[in-house]
């Protein structure tokens, strides 16, 4: 999400005829986006941007703006008192009070920003920053923005404001731009993807939407991210084995193996549930890979509680895993109400216990692999090598002299490891 929120004000800035420089000393402007769904996120968030004071001591004409999370809906009065050398503090995916305060120091006003919701010239109609044209092979599309449930763990909803729908034609639209400037494959984006289009009545579902950005020429894959287990539906589903162009891969957490820990979470499912939605998927998608999310160390999560998750996941055999340590989270439900109890080391042992079977259980998916042909699209050079993925998002690598970019090329695979295959491509 904050990929594309960048991206979102490199354009704009680029518009205003700014360009990008390698450094932040040789800059006039510099954006700091920032995460907060971790402590260890805000801590990265706030180092960097304590070191950039300095800059702007050296140089008082820079401008620095902040935005996301860090910032929320509303900049609070004590992050104005707490970093007086910021210039411009913006929400999540606003590009908006940064572009004003250019314009004004031009001298310029800039009507649109007061009345529009949005850019009219960024929405729908997105230039990529000049680096990445002809270049980015793989974009993400946030398709929605902010979040309406309510994970009592979860920032998210109070960062980023409620759940609202993006319109089908704005999406459409930045697909299409996108896909003219050389993306061969988008990733839609939402906190909670399935739920895209029930805000607003009139919009397609997911899957409808979906249906819709098939039939853009050039657009090769399609993929989306997250979903929720409740609203994951069967049409999605569906839609997913039906059509060509969706790539059959699942990004739905689970984020615990206890009953007791879902409810006080308030995920709204039981394991049994996600077991149940599993199996679905795998029947009507043959060759799924499924991605998933687990948090270790919620408050009160016992010894027991947790191996019910380590028991789920060794059942389960999913494809990936991204492990958190629950970390509490200013204003967030559980913050408020539960005691942080398991220690740091604990937290840590439940989170190499779930790595290590993580790594036994890819490595073993991977090795299915061996000597087969899978058709991966590349992406960029890495290290000497051509990086890509195949239709379930495992990375490839093979060695090459030609320009792979942008091409789909079965490829195959001589070395499978825990984390990424190589193989050879089949030249065209
Ligand atoms: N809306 C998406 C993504 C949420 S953020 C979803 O619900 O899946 C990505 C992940 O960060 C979450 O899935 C969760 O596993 C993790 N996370 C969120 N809040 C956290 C917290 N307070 N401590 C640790 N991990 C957290």
């Amino acid at each position: 999400m904050n990929v594309a929120d960048s991206r979102r004000v490199a354009s704009a800035l680029e518009h205003l005829d700014y360009q990008s420089v390698a450094k932040a000393e040789e800059a006039d402007v510099i954006v700091l986006n920032t995460c907060m769904v971790r402590k260890s996120a805000e801590d990265k968030a706030i180092g960097r941007l304590t070191s950039l004071k300095a800059l702007k001591k050296r140089k008082p004409s820079l401008v620095i703006n902040v935005m996301g999370c860090l910032v929320g809906v509303k900049p609070s009065k004590k992050l104005y008192e707490r970093f007086p050398f910021v210039d411009v503090f913006s929400s999540p995916s606003d590009p908006r009070p940064l572009i004003a305060h250019l314009y004004a120091q031009m001298g310029k006003h800039f009507e649109e920003i007061e009345t529009a919701g949005r850019f009219a010239w960024l929405d729908g109609d997105i230039a990529l920053p000049i680096e990445e044209q002809g270049q980015l092979v793989s974009a993400m599309l946030p398709v929605m923005d902010g979040c309406s449930h309510a994970c009592t763990y979860c920032i998210i909803p109070s960062k980023r404001g409620r759940e609202e729908s993006r319109s089908p034609g704005e999406i459409l639209a930045e697909a299409r731009a996108l896909t003219d400037q050389g993306v061969r494959e988008i990733t839609l984006l939402g906190q909670i993807v399935d739920r895209y289009g029930l805000d607003k009545p009139g919009y397609p579902r997911l899957d409808g939407l979906i249906r819709q950005l098939h039939a853009i020429e050039g657009l090769q894959r399609i993929r989306f991210l997250t979903s929720h287990p409740n609203w994951l539906h069967d049409d999605l589903l569906k839609t997913v084995a039906e059509y060509p162009k969706v790539m059959p891969h699942l990004e739905v957490p689970v984020q615990a193996g206890d009953d007791a820990v879902l409810m006080e979470m308030r995920r709204g499912y039981s394991a049994d549930n996600y077991r149940a939605l599993i199996a679905r998927a795998r029947a009507i998608i043959p060759g799924v890979s499924i991605g998933n999310d687990i948090i270790v160390g919620f408050p009160g999560e016992t010894e027991e509680q947790f191996e019910k998750t380590v028991d789920l996941i060794r059942e389960l055999r999913l494809d990936v895993m991204h492990l958190a340590r629950y970390s509490p989270r200013e204003g967030t439900v559980s913050a408020t109400r539960l005691a942080d109890d398991v220690s740091e080391e604990e937290k840590w042992r439940r989170f190499r216990v779930l790595e290590e079977l993580q790594e036994e259980i890819s490595l073993e998916i991977h090795q299915a692999y061996q000597d087969t042909t899978t058709e991966v699209l590349f992406e960029e050079q890495h290290r000497g090598r051509w990086k890509g993925r195949n239709p379930n998002n495992k990375l490839v690598f093979v060695e090459s002299t030609d320009d792979l970019r942008g091409q789909i090329l079965p490829v195959k695979i001589e070395i499978a490891g825990a984390w990424s295959l190589i193989g050879q491509a089949a030249t065209k």
